[in-house]
């Protein structure tokens, strides 16, 4: 059994790249904090070929806890594919900006790289095999005006990317980021649609499947001399 983590697994990008990740033939553990009829919904259309994994992804004690307890009642298997995914904006521009609004952003969207993928790395090294694959943004490449709390958390995953990916390399373990643009899921309700779209050479926003069909393939075996790198998926809209 070929199995997944998907953080943030229950909605959006996450949602979509569960169901690629289930037509690759993986088991899908789909990771989420509050959304429960969502998080159900996603593990019956990948027909229950996974299991649901509640916990904070920014809180150190909880991930350490819940990917412990799953090692243990699965001795005998590991996760080989790890996607980086849950991720929340709190936008405000930086002199109004509260340090709770500061903290949460790099907690969810940066320390829990750090959580998450220190626990599920070590298997991957003893097996000689995995893909971690994390969902960084535009934001942390260009970095956009009122998000100076969601381009840091971004710009430090796409460095902490390109490190990692250095450290494990020789034991057939890739570590790459895609960087989507603007991308319709909940996220960017309340955002000007009509507006922005006039900045985008492909004139709209993307599809969650269109980031998905990217991280299955970083995901995938086939993409084994492909590590260290950041993947834009924003309709050509150059940074
Ligand atoms: P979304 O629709 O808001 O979904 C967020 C997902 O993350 C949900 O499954 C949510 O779970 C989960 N989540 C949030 N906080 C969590 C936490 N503390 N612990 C565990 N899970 C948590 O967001 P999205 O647009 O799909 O974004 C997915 C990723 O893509 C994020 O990292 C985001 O920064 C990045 N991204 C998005 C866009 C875009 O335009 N949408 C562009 C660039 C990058 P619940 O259902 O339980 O709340």
């Amino acid at each position: 059994m070929k199995i997944a983590l998907v953080t943030g697994g229950s909605r959006g990008i996450g949602r979509a790249i569960c169901e690629e990740l289930h037509k690759r033939g993986y088991y899908v553990l789909i990771n989420y904090v509050s959304n429960d009829a969502a998080a159900a919904d996603c593990l019956q259309v990948i027909e229950g070929q996974g299991e649901l994994l509640k916990f904070d992804v920014g809180n150190p004690g909880a991930v350490k806890e819940a990917l412990a307890q799953w090692q243990k009642a699965h001795p005998d298997d590991y996760i080989e594919v790890l996607v980086n995914n849950a991720g929340i904006r709190k936008d405000n521009l930086l002199i109004w900006l509260e340090p709770d609004e500061w903290r949460k952003v790099i907690d969810t969207n940066l320390n829990s790289w750090y959580y998450t993928t220190r626990a599920v790395l070590q298997p991957m090294l003893v097996h000689k095999y995995g893909r971690v694959v994390n969902v960084a943004s535009l934001s942390g490449i260009k970095g956009l005006p009122g998000q100076t709390n969601y381009s840091a958390a971004k710009g430090g995953l796409i460095a902490a990317t390109k490190a990692l990916a250095q450290e494990v390399a020789r034991k057939n373990v890739t570590v790459n980021a895609v960087a989507p643009g603007f991308i319709k899921t909940d996220m960017v309700d309340g955002l000007d649609e009509a507006a922005l779209k006039k900045d985008i050479p492909a004139a709209r926003f993307g599809n969650p499947e269109e980031v998905a069909a990217v991280v299955g393939f970083l995901a995938s075996r086939e993409a084994s001399y492909v590590t260290g790198e950041v993947i834009s998926i924003n309709g050509g809209l150059y940074t």
